[in-house]
């Protein structure tokens, strides 16, 4: 879907000129013609961003832009002042009013793109966060929601690609109070080599004498390493087409020389800001997907998980040769462990038990608790006989050596009894397979215990007996 702008001016031909230019790169346009016209379109339509005139009649677009910023439901919206002073009190102004970014009138085609770009990218990406972290939210009982992080503001790792010594002195100066760490290189190999992903922006003058950084821009950007590393073109006036197509390339921003220091310093914090931004938003849902779909006692897959992970396998399994088999485990009289050791004995039996199906299984199978003390393994392509002699190996694998308590050190004997079932090819279901590994179980506990059975029953293979020692 393409981006929706809002282009906001007094003068109607400064919105018609605007719209145009926009449209022709395939951006839809609303227009308003007066601050609180803007604000009622805002609210309605919550366009994807807003080029806003700062001179206006009646309410000037510093307050339209802080009215915007204020309301929960517009805050989102990047705001673009467009200026005709390059004044730098006007640009404070707006920064207080809580402006995204600014452009200067007459609007430069490279700018006005390069900043609607990259800021409607950023809005992409923050919706896209937002809305897996939704999905997340549905899927679990988090324990209430996360605070968010505290923004860091710490001084960053910075590359800087510069030949003119005295050029790169000034910006390393301006950037001083912002730098952990100035990584200077003069030439486009000595960039690919050193930059990594604890660099946190990276400036590159467009003309440098050995090589072509845009070349570095598309490889950067191609590569997974690197591809959400900052790029901050630094050009001449005569640069212009080329700084187009660094910018088309995948480079976030540019500045212009002579180089305005506030400028810079600005351009180089939004740039961090939004890089550090990212990595909280990705940090923050990889952590509630992991709250979501793992147990945190084992560290093993939950139920909620491998309920859609068989479900996914099975609806596959008829393009592929085989479905898979299922191994339903439940620890022997494990009540009987808790009320002997207390709980605390019993979580550890439960971890330990956990760890050792991991190590005993195969490396494609799934292991994932699915209740108390009821374990699964999903184990793909696998017919009875197969899933039969894994099940055989990781019930002796908990048998045959007594589990050691934490605090006591005191040794216990463990057992498992398991049952198995493999997908027949009559349509099968999910809840099929699940139900016949259950009557599995069921068979092996009514069985004696520490024993493995299928359903339907079949010649197991002969148990490996390890001398029975008495529970408890
Ligand atoms: P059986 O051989 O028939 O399976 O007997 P059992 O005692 O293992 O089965 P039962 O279902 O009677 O008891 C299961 C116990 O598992 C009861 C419950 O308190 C305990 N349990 C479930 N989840 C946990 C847990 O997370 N930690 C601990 N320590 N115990 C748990
Ligand atoms: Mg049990
Ligand atoms: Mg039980």
């Amino acid at each position: 879907m393409s981006a929706r702008i809002l282009v906001v001016d007094d003068v109607d031909i400064n919105v018609k000129l605007l719209g145009a230019k926009l449209t022709s790169e395939y951006f839809d346009v609303l227009t308003a013609s007066n601050g609180p016209a803007a604000l009622k379109l805002c609210a309605a339509e919550l366009p994807d961003l807003v080029l806003l005139d700062v001179m206006m009649p009646e309410m000037d677009g510093f307050e339209v832009c802080r009215r915007l910023k204020a309301d929960p439901k517009t805050t989102d919206i990047p705001v673009v002042m467009v200026t005709a002073l390059s004044d730098a009190a006007d640009r404070l102004r707006g920064l207080e009013a809580g402006a995204d970014d600014f452009l200067t009138k007459p609007v430069n085609d490279i700018a006005l793109f390069a900043r609607v770009r990259s800021l409607v990218r950023l809005k992409r990406m923050m919706e896209e966060w937002r809305l897996r972290e939704e999905v997340c939210g549905r899927f679990a009982t988090l324990p209430g929601k996360q605070p968010e992080p505290a923004e860091d503001a710490s001084p960053a790792r910075i590359m800087l690609l510069e030949d003119n010594r005295l050029a790169a002195a000034r910006i390393a100066e301006t950037l001083a109070p912002m730098t952990a760490e100035l990584v200077h290189v003069t030439n486009c190999a000595e960039a690919m080599e050193r930059l990594d992903a604890s660099i946190e922006l990276v400036i590159a003058g467009l003309a440098v004498g050995d090589g072509d950084p845009l070349r570095l821009v598309s490889h950067w950007r191609a590569s997974e390493q690197t591809r959400q590393v900052p790029i901050l073109l630094v050009a001449d006036d005569s640069e212009l087409p080329r700084l187009a197509k660094g910018l088309d390339l995948g480079a976030n921003d540019y500045i212009i020389r002579p180089i305005d220091k506030n400028e810079l310093t600005a351009r180089a914090r939004t740039q961090i800001r939004r890089k550090r931004l990212h990595e909280r938003l990705q940090e923050n849902y990889h952590r509630s997907l992991s709250l979501a779909l793992t147990d945190p006692l084992t560290g093993l897959y939950n139920r909620r998980y491998v309920s859609a992970h068989l479900e996914g396998m099975m609806t596959r399994a008829g393009e592929v040769a085989k479905g898979p088999a299922l191994l339903m485990f439940d620890i022997d009289h494990f009540k009987r462990i808790n009320d002997t050791y207390g709980h605390l004995a019993g979580d550890a039996v439960l971890c330990e038990i956990a760890s050792r199906a991991q190590h005993h299984v195969r490396s494609f199978d799934l292991v994932a608790r699915y209740g108390g003390e009821e374990f699964l393994v999903l184990m793909p392509e696998t017919n009875l006989q197969a899933a039969l002699v894994v099940a055989e190996r990781l019930r002796l694998s908990i048998a045959e050596r007594p589990f050691v308590l934490p605090d006591t050190k005191r040794e216990i004997p463990v057992t498992v009894s398991i049952g198995v079932a493999a997908t027949d090819d009559n349509g099968d279901t999910p809840t099929d397979l699940l139900r016949r590994a259950d009557e599995a179980l069921y068979a092996a506990k009514n069985g004696g215990r520490d024993r493995v059975e299928s359903w339907p029953p079949q010649a197991s293979p002969q148990p490996i007996r390890v001398s029975r020692m008495a529970m408890i």
